[in-house]
């Protein structure tokens, strides 16, 4: 699994405190994916970030 943040992200923290194994706020208050792959074991929060996302940011593929 590779997980991206595209440009609708608001820097609302949400998915960095859910899964901060994959997702971290970078110096502008935006969040990043910072690992690639996905670790198999974080795939299932990857994904509730992604489902606690407001404005649908995040995108696993
Ligand atoms: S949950 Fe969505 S809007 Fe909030 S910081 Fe993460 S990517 Fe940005």
């Amino acid at each position: 699994m590779k997980a991206y943040v595209d440009e609708n992200c608001i820097g609302c923290g949400a998915c960095a405190s859910i899964c901060p194994e994959v997702f971290r706020m970078n110096d502008e208050g935006l969040a990043e994916a910072y690992v690639d792959p996905v670790p198999s074991e974080h795939e299932e929060g990857a994904q509730e970030a992604a489902d606690s996302c407001p404005v649908d940011a995040i995108h696993l593929e």
